[in-house]
């Protein structure tokens, strides 16, 4: 791309809108920046990008200054159909995301990852599988270290192990992924993609670039997935925790490849089903990148798993807490109750999606759920769907910090608080590591009042004396 030829504006100033800011006014072009919201974080972007040479837009000028420019580079949290995208449709000009532009700069081979859940696990296992090896790969994409950030890093001679979500295959062309891993595909993000024909269609869009030579990692036991190999000319290479597949597979409790028994699933640390889902793909993408038995071996006995993913965090008065506030989405909770050990109360909760909450409850009622507390702007839409399958062990409690006291109550010692809530978090924070943070927050106090507690039970005890 000829740059310094260019004006771009850039929508949406987080993450991934400043590295391509920064990206594209390294290579000279003119850029203009711009973001619908007005709060302290966007002031504090808009103020450094206008230091290293972008020209802030606002909303009154957004209009003109669009005129000027030849391509959009949309944040993935603006969709395609926002007026903006759709004045630069209209006008016959480009419209991109962060990491197209970087996809259109790769200069090494790419690992891309995409599915509704486990992306970044798998990412950042595989990331952790390189280093092991000594290899210089790195997680990048919406793991949250945006492509153009890590170009230079990575140069010739680096692997690029992009993680790839739905949002930005709306605006992303040019990737062309050694290895592509498609992990599953489940109801998510109905709201901004309206059906599932659409979302399961960009998801397949991550194979559209793949030639023979290149390889598509594909999960045997998801229909959708199992059908994505019809749709693309890149070597389809299985993985199934069920069957006994042409890629990896489970055998007798074994972690297989192609006939290879490579070591036992029990050395995986990380717990649940889906974890070992995530493992075999990870596993099939590293072979095909050449990596040795003896790395995977060791990475995944050491691996252990990524913040705000079925994190224990901690205990207080004898319950421990689970943190899983990265479960977004009914599918990740459904995981989340099958593989928490022992006894749970659930927190459910916080932005909706457009989904339906009743296979949740379906499987809540085989679970070692005891009790779930509803809580956020579409507990109504919950508690509904409880109701509708018969499933009665719930309270509805608004707002978050209560509704987390209240599951502590109910728990009894030995149990789990486990925050698993099936549902975004925008209603009350500004991102799902806020809503782990808090979780945190409200267990330390708990734990201080635990501790106060049995301090006053024994003095109360020296008294009685
Ligand atoms: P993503 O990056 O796709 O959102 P993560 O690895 O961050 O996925 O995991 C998000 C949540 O999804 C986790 O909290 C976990 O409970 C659940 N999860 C992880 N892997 C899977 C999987 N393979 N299938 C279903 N749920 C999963």
């Amino acid at each position: 791309m000829l740059y310094s030829e260019q004006a771009f504006l850039v929508a949406g100033l987080s993450r991934s809108g400043i590295s391509a800011s920064e990206y594209l006014i390294s290579r000279g072009a003119k850029v203009y920046v711009y973001d619908d919201v007005d709060d302290a974080n966007v002031r504090a972007a808009a103020r450094h990008l206008k230091e290293i040479g972008c020209v802030p837009v606002s909303k009154e000028e957004l209009a003109e200054k669009s005129e000027k420019c030849d391509i959009l580079v949309l944040s993935p949290g603006i969709p395609v159909d926002h007026p903006l995208p759709i004045s630069f449709k209209r006008a016959g000009k480009r419209i991109i995301g962060e990491a197209e532009l970087g996809a259109t700069e790769l200069h090494c081979p790419c690992v891309a990852v995409t599915g509704t859940n486990g992306k970044t696990t798998t990412v950042s296992l595989l990331e952790f599988i390189f280093k092991t090896a000594g290899k210089r790969g790195i997680a990048c994409g919406n793991v949250g270290k945006p492509i153009t950030s890590c170009l230079k890093e990575l140069g010739e001679d680096g692997v690029a192990i992009a993680e790839i979500s739905s949002f930005q295959l709306e605006t992303l062309y040019s990737l062309k992924p050694h290895v592509a891993v498609v992990l599953n595909v489940t109801e998510d993000h109905l709201n901004r993609h309206y059906n599932m024909e659409n979302y399961i269609y960009l998801k397949s869009r991550l194979l559209k670039n793949s030639a023979e030579s290149e390889y598509a990692v594909l999960n045997y036991d998801d229909p959708i997935v199992r059908g994505f190999s019809e749709k693309t000319k890149a070597k389809t290479v299985w993985f199934s925790l069920r069957e006994r597949v042409e890629g990896a597979y489970i055998q007798d409790n074994s972690f297989c490849w192609y006939g290879e028994r490579l070591f036992s699933a029990e050395e995986l640390a990380l717990d649940g089903e889906h974890n070992r889902a995530n493992a075999l793909a990870a596993i099939a993408a590293a072979k095909l990148m050449g990596i040795g038995n003896g790395a995977i071996q060791s990475a995944l006995k050491n691996f252990r798993g990524v913040k705000h993913r079925l994190e224990k965090i901690g205990e207080a008065g004898g319950v421990t807490f689970i943190d899983d506030s990265k479960a977004t989405n009914v599918d990740s909770a459904i995981k989340a109750v099958g593989s928490v050990k022992g006894e749970s109360v659930l927190l459910l909760g916080g932005k909706d999606k457009g989904y339906s909450y009743e296979p949740l409850f379906e499987a809540l009622k085989t679970s070692n759920v005891v009790h779930a507390v509803i809580y956020g702007e579409n507990a109504f839409r919950i508690l509904s769907a409880a109701l509708k399958t018969g499933y009665s062990a719930v309270t509805l409690c608004r707002p978050f910090d209560l509704a987390v006291r209240v599951a502590y109550l109910i728990a009894v010692k030995g149990q789990n608080v486990l925050l698993s809530p099936a549902s975004a978090s925008f209603d009350a924070f500004a991102s799902y590591e806020e809503r782990g943070k808090r979780f945190a927050e409200l267990m330390e106090l708990f734990k201080r009042e635990a501790q106060t507690d049995l301090k006053a039970e024994a003095t109360h005890g020296e008294f009685d004396e």
